[in-house]
């Protein structure tokens, strides 16, 4: 067995027992496997091990192998932070972006989603932990934003992303990831049709899933570790 077989599998592994040990019905995480810096081909060993939902942070990096993949049928979601400039090229090329947090971005990725392609699902990523230096919108500003994406028919609101801060014990981490999931019940009232709560990245995805995460967004932990950028 490959390295990359045997670390899908123990993720896959880790994702059912803590699914069951949240007494929470099987199969309601997905994986999204975060796949930036690596090759194609990397890519291509674990689609064919039945992985269709990618991730990825680079745009040019990105439609590179959007364009050589192209045979496989996978699922791109884009999940760096989005400039201005790039939101033609992501609006034409992925099926998901994860790291919308803010209107002018939202009315965008709208304008040039092209019109033979479904709306694109989106997530609204909130800036959990209040850090200066990240991306994603305020817990106050959740519903403002999703009410102007709610207004935008080739956007379709499907959740939230959270990139917490490092945390220094799994009690901190319960505390943003629980946070998180009140934030999504609230979307989730107003919008039935919001479905995913995006948490939980190699170092944490147990906790996440305890506390309500539908998808665990996996980079280290199967890829293996990446390059310094
Ligand atoms: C890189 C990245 C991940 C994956 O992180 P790992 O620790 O390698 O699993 C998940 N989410 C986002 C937004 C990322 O940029």
């Amino acid at each position: 067995m490959t390295d990359v077989k045997k670390r899908f599998q123990q993720i896959h592994h880790e994702i059912s027992t803590s699914v069951s040990a949240a007494q929470r019905e099987p199969q309601t995480v997905q994986l999204l496997a975060v796949s930036k810096t690596w090759p194609a081909d990397a890519l291509r060993e674990v689609a064919a091990l039945g992985q269709r939902q990618f991730g990825e942070n680079y745009l040019q990096e990105a439609l590179d192998k959007i364009e050589a993949l192209a045979d496989l049928n996978l699922e791109w979601h884009f999940i760096g932070p989005i400039q201005s400039n790039k939101t033609r090229d992501i609006a034409g090329h992925f099926d998901w972006v994860q790291s919308l947090d803010r209107e002018k971005i939202a009315r965008r990725l709208h304008e040039h989603r092209p019109d033979s392609l479904a709306p694109l699902n989106v997530c609204i990523q909130i800036n959990i932990d209040e850090e200066d230096s990240k991306s994603g919108t305020s817990a106050d500003n959740l519903l403002t934003l999703a009410d102007y994406i709610a207004s935008l028919d080739k956007l379709c609101l499907r959740g939230l992303m959270v990139i917490p801060a490092p945390k220094q014990s799994v009690e901190e981490e319960k505390a943003s990831f629980s946070r998180a999931y009140e934030l999504f019940q609230q979307l989730r009232q107003k919008y039935p049709q919001v479905d995913t709560l995006s948490m939980g990245m190699s170092s944490d995805m147990s906790t996440a899933i305890a506390c309500g995460s539908t998808m665990v967004r996996i980079g280290t932990a199967l890829f293996g570790q990446r390059d310094k950028r």
